[in-house]
């Protein structure tokens, strides 16, 4: 009697046991956060011909490839993998842009609670840039990439990937705008920009500074942005289904207005100029660039410097000869702007207050 009363107990005790070890799976497996990885290729996918040599091609290996080599990511969050488009950055254009927006947009409606993307370093912060201004969404997106591709030794790529999951997740990446995950830095869309080209340690925000590092798995924020992003944009992807075209043409000593022409020729709908110091033109160059303007081109001045601003009432009369100076964008981002712009306007008073606010 006394002996199966024991039994009991002890078959009772490990039921419980058992239960409650089964609720508590079930619970942690719930608290799990869901995360879409939407994947574009570039290094981060590369496939070397050799572990230590440079020559491999980037985008070779496929979103679940990429996750299955750091299977630490599924501790930590449930990942929904999407592959976009599989490119070099180099070759990244408007129509994934907005391809990858409207479906990050899409996916924010539903219970993703945050968004990873994987893309190339060339053009990442475009990418980066156009996502900060078109998303409507407060959810963490962040994009990272790698310098080595995943056959390198120490490849810079998992490591990355997994800091990028574990910053998306956090609670406290929420409503920060766009952000690259590299090289343990956390960087603002509107600033970071690629400094090196063959360094891993190539990411920086020249202007601004990095938004925080990633310590130890978690985001240790010590900035915030002050640009308007996301939810605050006013621009939109809804009803675009490709974007005006802007060129970008380079300054220098013994310019010629060659490539304004062209471009006006071309039927260019905006012009970045990257002129010389504080985004100056030469003299027949901004007389090149006024015409443009005459003819409805809109026109902004960027600078070939790397950091800094390209300010107005300096040495060019913007009023004058109704141009933007584009402030903290460098080029590649003013240029990102300005399509934006053009979907809304093409006063330059106004484009000049949009390169002012975001
Ligand atoms: N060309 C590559 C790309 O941008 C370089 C990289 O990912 O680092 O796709």
């Amino acid at each position: 009697m006394k002996k199966v009363s024991v039994r009991r107990t002890i078959s009772i005790a490990f039921m419980l046991m058992v239960g409650l070890f089964m609720v508590n799976s079930f619970a942690f497996a719930q608290v799990k956060p869901k995360i879409a990885i939407l994947a574009t290729g570039g290094t981060i996918a590369g496939v070397g011909q050799s572990e230590v040599g440079s020559a491999y091609k980037s985008g070779a290996i496929t979103v679940d490839k990429l996750l299955a080599a750091v299977p630490q990511i599924n501790n930590i969050a449930t990942v929904q993998g999407e592959q976009v488009v599989q490119i070099g950055s180099q070759d990244m254009n408007d129509m994934v842009w907005l391809k990858l927006a409207k479906r990050i947009n899409e996916l924010a409606k539903t219970d993703v609670q945050a968004f990873v993307i994987t893309h190339g370093t060339d053009t990442q912060e475009e990418t980066a840039y156009f996502l900060n201004l078109v998303l409507k969404t407060d959810k963490p997106v962040v994009l990272v990439g790698a310098m080595r591709a995943s056959t390198a030794i120490s490849a810079d790529g998992p490591k990355n990937l997994y800091d990028a999951v574990s910053c998306a997740i956090d609670p406290t990446s929420k409503g920060r705008g766009v952000m690259i995950i590299m090289n343990d830095k956390i960087l603002g869309a509107d600033d970071v920009t690629k400094t090196m080209t063959t360094a891993v340690e190539t990411f920086a925000c020249p202007n601004y500074g990095p938004l925080g590092i990633m310590y130890n798995g978690k985001p240790m924020y010590t900035r915030t942005s002050m640009k308007k992003h996301t939810v605050k944009s006013e621009f939109s992807v809804d009803n675009l289904s490709e974007l005006p075209r802007v060129e970008i043409i380079y300054g220098y000593s013994n310019v010629t207005p060659l490539f304004v022409d062209a471009a006006v020729k071309a039927g260019v709908k905006g012009i970045v100029y990257a002129g010389v110091g504080n985004g100056n033109p030469s003299t027949t160059l901004q007389d090149a660039l006024v015409s443009a303007r005459k003819s409805g081109i809109a026109i902004v001045r960027s600078s070939r410097v790397f950091s800094g601003p390209t300010s107005q009432f300096d040495e060019v009369d913007d009023e004058k000869c109704e141009f933007a100076a584009s402030w903290y964008k460098n080029p590649q981002k003013a240029r990102v702007l300005l399509m934006l712009a053009l979907t809304k306007t093409d006063n330059y008073k106004e484009i000049q207050r949009m390169f002012i606010e975001y």
